[in-house]
């Protein structure tokens, strides 16, 4: 149930393009090296093929750990932005069976979380 989607991301320094993989769900029973990639914030992160220059990119994405019952939903928020942190009623049938449902809004929230 991990889901990979390709983008082409253009550098804002020197305008080269290259691609990012965008993980909209990541269930780290099938992709454990997923796991890895998000303590390490390299999941959020790509790096420009020409400059080398690193750039951060939080988008949403869910973290899905089964055998721990546990949703995390990633909800990237600036500092300076409100939080929605209204439950996503999508959850309800999770819930029923035991779910822990959680909400990051920080990278390094998301990072705690995971792990664990
Ligand atoms: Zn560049």
């Amino acid at each position: 149930m991990s889901s990979p989607r390709n983008h082409i991301i253009q550098c804002p320094q020197c305008g080269a393009r290259g691609e990012f993989i965008v993980w909209d769900s990541v269930n780290p029973s099938v992709t454990p090296n997923l796991k890895d990639k998000i303590i390490s914030g390299e999941l959020f992160q790509w790096k420009c093929p020409q400059c080398g220059r690193v750039w951060d990119i939080n988008y949403p994405m869910l973290y899905h750990d089964m055998p721990n019952r546990q949703l995390i939903e990633f909800r990237p928020t600036p500092d300076d932005q409100p939080r929605d942190t209204r439950p996503n009623p999508l959850y309800a049938a999770f819930i029923r069976n035991g779910y822990t449902i959680r909400y990051a809004y920080t990278l390094e929230e998301l990072i705690a979380m995971v792990k664990g």
